[in-house]
């Protein structure tokens, strides 16, 4: 029987990391030990006095829809938070509460861009930019970085991307799946390109924000001069706050796109959960600092995989600052046979690594780079010595 579906869904890949982390479930309900270094998720639980605020929300009976683009208590905790953090000065009308950081995108992607439309995304990007780019008809234009430049696009590089045909630049900082910080000072080397150029817009996204090593304070896009009526701040509790099944994510945007973004969910999704929404204002009310034990677990798992894959030869890794992955450069596997298995490519290998070692990792070529895989140390270090010691036997 035919299945006549549309060139949209037949062209769209599927997302690599949440393929793999259904591939881990399946192979694990089979029985296999196999140990998941695939998903971006923190193995915490979300804190109490969050889940508490979201018992007492059901109780009050939060049952109700709520507001398209969220309950002004939340975004007026939007709004707190961006000051106090990142000190942004937006508004209610400048926020905007969504499914996540992944609707966020998605709005962002359907109200900007047209047929065409170029997008440029330093590579590695987040896995789904690309594929949400082109869901909306716009073209990904991939600028190559390298581990010797700490996977971060230069502003000579910006400038050599930018085409009559770009409308948006989109990255993430933290980097997922690189790790990789833009200091204030590369920040605003990339703005001094950006502002020559006042019809390009930016998706500056900081879901990692806080995952952050390096003991210096964030750096916003938006909060870099003549920057912010041009830059969409994208940012959710999925991964500070150990929500990532709530599904709450946000943005602080020009009003004129925040409008459009409510217009566009009003009409796919209506608002967020209330129960979720309700236990976020509380989240994002709270001092950063009720997180940090994570960060520093998070911190000393870093150093553990740094020091476990130095000693593996053929692993070439940056030095992440933020985020919870490692993306090493194994290219000097490709055209080698491994236990009767020839590796042509980032995808062989993980795949290799899945069967040879009951590691699940992700490919590069999924973030826009072929030399490289993601693994994710948002898992315990018994688990991550467990799983490198298991690597290094497979590829030895
Ligand atoms: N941006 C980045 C860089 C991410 O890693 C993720 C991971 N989920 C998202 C956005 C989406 O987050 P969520 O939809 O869970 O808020
Ligand atoms: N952002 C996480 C990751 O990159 C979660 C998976 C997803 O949303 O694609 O693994």
């Amino acid at each position: 029987m035919s299945q006549p579906l549309s060139d949209r869904i037949l062209n769209m890949s599927t997302s690599a990391t949440l393929a793999m982390a259904a591939k881990t479930r399946e192979l694990k309900a089979e029985g296999k030990d196999i140990i998941g270094l695939s998903l971006g998720e923190p193995d915490f639980n979300t804190p109490d006095f969050i889940k508490d605020a979201a018992i007492q929300a059901i109780n009050d009976n939060y049952n109700s829809y709520s507001p398209v683009d969220g309950y002004v208590e939340l975004k007026e905790a939007v709004i707190t938070k961006f000051k106090r953090d990142n000190n942004l000065t937006y508004t209610l009308p400048q926020i905007v509460v969504s499914t996540g950081a992944k609707q966020s995108l998605a709005n962002i992607a359907a109200v900007m861009l047209n047929k065409g439309d170029e997008v440029i995304l330093p590579c590695p990007y987040w896995v789904s930019y690309s594929d949400i780019v082109k869901l909306s008809e716009g073209v990904p234009v991939e600028v190559q970085t390298s581990i010797d430049t700490d996977f971060k696009m230069t502003a000579a590089q910006l400038e050599a991307a930018i085409t009559p045909k770009t409308k948006m630049l989109w990255f993430s900082s933290p980097c997922n799946p690189s790790g990789s910080l833009y200091s204030q000072t590369e920040l605003e080397a990339l703005a001094e390109v950006l502002k020559k150029h006042p019809n390009i817009y930016v998706v500056s996204d900081e879901i990692y924000e806080h995952i952050n090593y390096t003991g210096k304070s964030h750096a916003s896009m938006a909060s870099v001069d003549g920057m912010f009526n041009n830059t969409i701040t994208v940012n959710g509790v999925s991964k500070a706050f150990a929500m990532t099944g709530w599904r709450i994510g946000y943005i602080g945007a020009p009003d004129w796109i925040a409008r459009a973004c409510n217009k566009m969910q009003g009409q796919v999704t209506s608002g967020a959960n209330c129960i979720a929404q309700q236990a976020v204002i509380t989240a994002l009310n709270a001092d950063p600092s009720v997180v940090k034990f994570m960060i520093d677990e998070f911190k000393v798992r870093r150093d553990l995989v740094l020091d476990l894959l130095s000693n593996i030869e053929g692993f070439n890794t940056n030095t992440p600052e933020g985020a919870f992955y490692v993306f090493p450069d194994i290219s000097y596997f490709f055209g080698k046979t491994l236990r009767g298995k020839t590796i042509h490519n980032a995808t062989d290998f993980s795949l290799y690594l899945l069967e040879e070692a009951l590691v699940a990792t992700v490919t590069g070529e999924a973030f826009g780079n072929p030399n490289c895989i993601r693994l994710s140390y948002a898992a315990s270090q018994k688990e991550i010595t467990e799983a490198i010691k298991r690597i290094k036997e497979a590829v030895s």
